[in-house]
């Protein structure tokens, strides 16, 4: 088996005949955070879409759990313990906490709504607090843990997650960031979308950076040394 959760061989993808990967090599090894940085634009989302089966690549090989898969359907990756929280965090905002939670059950048919609500509320007591609360109408933070709780109903053994961050207070992404430490400590493989490199690299084993359109050091953040100040600027 494969020591590699996900490998991107050469990966190629575009939008409407405009390339933007032109050729992404990227490893994730089992049980890593692997943060993925570099500037506004350089294809960071796109190699995450090219992993979750949003975007099939052009060219290249994307391996998940060492079998190809480009273009992965979603029941593929659940199958692979693949889950993706996407930029936007991908909930219902006119539901409320415990509508998004039972939309899993469907989705999940095997899981009974009451098994999903009590392993979300036990990690993250406010959203049972807030459990009848419209998911819109909640902080930042909140849909963030609301996020990550429909992504971890499922037990994934890899998690893709784009800028977690966003629009977020620095209090609460330090809270959002104690999380995802929490899960990396767990053994969940990570593989984190940031902007802001300072607090990605404090949880990641590896950082990838990415300048258009192609990883161009792949290391240890202590190792990163003058790539980090050269291309990412004050946040590294
Ligand atoms: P950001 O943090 O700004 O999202 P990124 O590194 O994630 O940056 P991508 O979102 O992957 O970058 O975008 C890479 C390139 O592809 C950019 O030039 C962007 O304008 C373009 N792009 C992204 N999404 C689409 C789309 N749906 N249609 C056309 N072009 C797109």
């Amino acid at each position: 088996m494969s020591a590699y959760a996900i490998e991107l061989i050469d990966v190629h993808a575009a939008y409407g005949g405009i390339e933007v990967l032109h050729g992404v090599d990227l490893v994730v090894p089992e049980g890593a955070l692997v943060a993925m940085l570099g500037p506004n634009g350089a294809g960071k989302s796109t190699t995450l879409k090219a992993i979750d089966g949003r975007l099939t690549p052009t060219g290249g090989c994307v391996h998940i759990a060492g079998r190809h898969m480009n273009g992965a359907s979603t029941k593929q990756l659940a199958r692979a313990g693949v889950c993706s929280i996407p930029e936007g965090r991908g909930i219902f905002p006119n539901l409320t906490v415990e509508e998004n939670l039972r939309m899993l059950t469907q989705l999940h048919a095997d899981l009974p709504m009451s098994e999903v609500a009590e392993r979300t509320y036990a990690r993250f007591p406010i959203l049972g607090q807030r459990h009848t609360q419209l998911a819109g109408t909640l902080s930042g933070g909140e849909q963030q843990m609301l996020a990550m709780s429909r992504a971890l109903v499922s037990d994934p053994s890899v998690l893709l997650v784009d800028e977690p961050s966003m629009g977020l207070a620095p209090r609460i992404v330090a809270e959002v960031y104690d999380v995802l430490r929490q899960l990396a400590a767990e053994g969940i493989t990570m593989l984190l979308v940031e902007q802001f490199a300072q607090m990605a690299l404090s949880i990641a084993d590896y950082a990838a950076v990415m300048i258009q359109g192609q990883i161009v050091t792949f290391a240890e953040p202590a190792d990163l040394g003058d790539v980090a100040g050269a291309y990412l600027g004050a946040s590294a």
